[in-house]
């Protein structure tokens, strides 16, 4: 059995590429496959939970290895190739205030932040209507519509309902049975009655969780609005929707994917890729991971992914029913980003934000991508929930097509000639399964809830979907690694 030590992995003294050269990297490839490594702890997943959760560990004095399917680091965190040597954000994108964990994080792999431009007026496209608003007034990122006051009304009864909620146990709410028996969709018709209010609450729940309101648990959403800020600032949908002091202030110059391939290089060869782990096999006295090419036998694992994902590995002997069963009922999101390449950002010169929300077309909302410095222009479009699944089988002409399609609708003639467009599927990744975040369905919180977190003997779960803050985002990935690190450590 080959030990990755801690003296190993520190090298001499800095989690360097170098320096944390693992004994298990130096073992040709053959013996590799047929002598198991063994560590402390083993971590599946090299998505932002289960890199943190591999700093910390390791920082602790703990040897570990880390499993990751893709031949990649940083999972939903991924820099879309554009086709010229150059990326643009293809998974996870923004951060915010009080997203404070993603940002040490960065601060610490020297990543530096942008503001996300927000300089002019946002579009928004209803019934055939292209109009334009501004979001510096009472209602910020809310676009004016004929609902608008019917809207903040149910706003300020949503606000009240997530005051409610005991962040990151929702299940725990005096009222959780009754909003866990319901849907967004029927709170939201028993709660409003204008088009337009029932719209923008739609696009509320497709642009943050890219799932049909009809298919979210009440008491889900409200937990994810009251998880979205930190121990001192309670959540608010404010701070969900909002670029201006909201979720999609900021973003990291080179990209997102900056952050876990910084990360990944300072643990060196501990991450070991193309290493999708099949089976999970437990005793009394440890663990053995089985993946592609490689088998390691450790005290404790993590496995660091959504929950559904996770249902996809074999578990002997078999989990205890609350979590076999949680894994069944908390399906992805479906989502894709569109992109298009234009030679400057020529929203920008019209006065226009980038932004956009749209009832129509395969693209629901839009972001200006463009660099730092504006030397080109790059529009990134959601192709979120129903539409992607409208597209699944069409061909890349076609999603181009629709693609461009509603960026003229949205942005003009302008946006119907780009110097190159590129677009990123997530329900056809493998193993991401869609995105942006697992999403529970009404019942499932109440029954099941509390397995997301509960270790199931040496088995640890990670992943921003277990996180209490900003779950569902980087920060809460983060989060989560850093918990499950405490935990595992604590046990060990
Ligand atoms: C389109 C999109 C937009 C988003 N926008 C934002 C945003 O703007 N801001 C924000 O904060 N968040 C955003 N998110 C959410 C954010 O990406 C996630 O919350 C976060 O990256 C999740 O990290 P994680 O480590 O929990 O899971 P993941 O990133 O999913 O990591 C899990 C890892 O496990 C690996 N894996 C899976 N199965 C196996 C296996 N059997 N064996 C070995 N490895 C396996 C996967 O390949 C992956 O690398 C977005 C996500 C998407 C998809």
């Amino acid at each position: 059995m080959t030990r990755v030590s801690r003296r190993r992995l520190l090298g001499t003294g800095a989690l360097t590429a170098a320096g944390a050269v693992a004994s298990a990297a130096a073992a040709p490839a053959a013996a590799a496959r047929t002598a198991p490594l063994g560590a402390d702890v083993v971590i599946v997943g090299a998505g932002l939970s289960g890199l943190t959760a591999a700093r910390d560990l390791a920082a602790a004095g703990r040897s570990v290895i880390v499993l990751e399917a893709r031949e990649r680091p940083g999972g939903r965190v991924y820099g879309l190739p554009l086709g010229d040597g150059t990326t643009s954000e293809g998974g996870a994108e923004f951060i915010g205030p009080t997203q404070d964990r993603i940002a040490a994080l960065a601060g610490e792999m020297g990543v530096e932040t942008f503001k996300t431009y927000n300089e002019g007026k946002n579009v928004y496209y209803r019934n055939g209507k292209r109009s334009l608003y501004a979001t510096d007034g009472l209602l910020g990122a809310v676009p004016p519509d004929w609902g608008v006051i019917d809207l903040e009304l149910a706003l300020l009864k949503l606000g009240a309902m997530i005051k409610e909620i005991p962040v990151g146990e929702p299940w725990k709410a005096a009222k959780a049975e009754e909003w866990d028996a319901q849907t967004f969709y029927t709170w939201s018709r028993s709660n409003s009655l204008s088009g337009g209010a029932r719209f923008l609450m739609d696009a509320f729940a497709s642009s943050t969780l890219s799932m049909r309101s009809q298919e979210i648990s009440l008491l889900y959403l409200l937990n994810y609005a009251a998880a979205a800020g930190n121990e001192s600032t309670p959540g608010t949908i404010d701070r969900l929707i909002n670029t201006k002091g909201g979720a999609q202030e900021s973003r990291f110059v080179g990209g997102s994917q900056e952050v876990p391939v910084r990360l990944a290089a300072r643990l060196g060869d501990i991450v070991r890729y193309n290493a999708p782990v099949r089976s999970i096999a437990s005793t009394a006295d440890g663990v053995t991971v089985t993946a592609d090419g490689v088998t390691v036998s450790a005290k404790r694992v993590v496995v660091a992914m959504s929950p559904a994902i996770a249902g996809k590995i074999d578990y002997s002997p078999g989990l205890p029913a609350s979590r076999a069963q949680l894994m069944q009922r908390y399906p992805m999101g479906s989502i894709a980003k569109f992109v298009g390449v234009y030679d400057t950002p020529f929203w920008r010169e019209d006065g226009l934000t980038g932004q956009a929300v749209a009832d129509s077309g395969a693209i629901d909302a839009t972001f200006d991508n463009s660099p730092p410095d504006g030397s080109r222009g790059i529009l990134m479009g959601f192709i979120n929930q129903a539409n992607i699944r409208k597209l699944d089988g069409a061909s890349a002409d076609e999603v181009r097509a629709a693609g461009l399609a509603s960026f003229t609708k949205l942005f003009g003639d302008k946006a119907a000639a780009p110097r190159m467009t590129a677009v990123q599927r997530w329900d056809n990744e493998m193993w991401s399964g869609g995105g942006p975040v697992g999403i529970a369905p009404p019942g499932a919180l109440t029954a099941f809830g509390p397995a997301l977190r509960e270790p199931c003997g040496r088995i640890h779960w990670a992943g921003t979907e277990t996180s209490d803050y900003w779950t569902g985002y980087m920060d809460g990935a983060v989060r989560s690694g850093e918990r499950v690190a405490r935990e595992v450590h604590a046990a060990l």
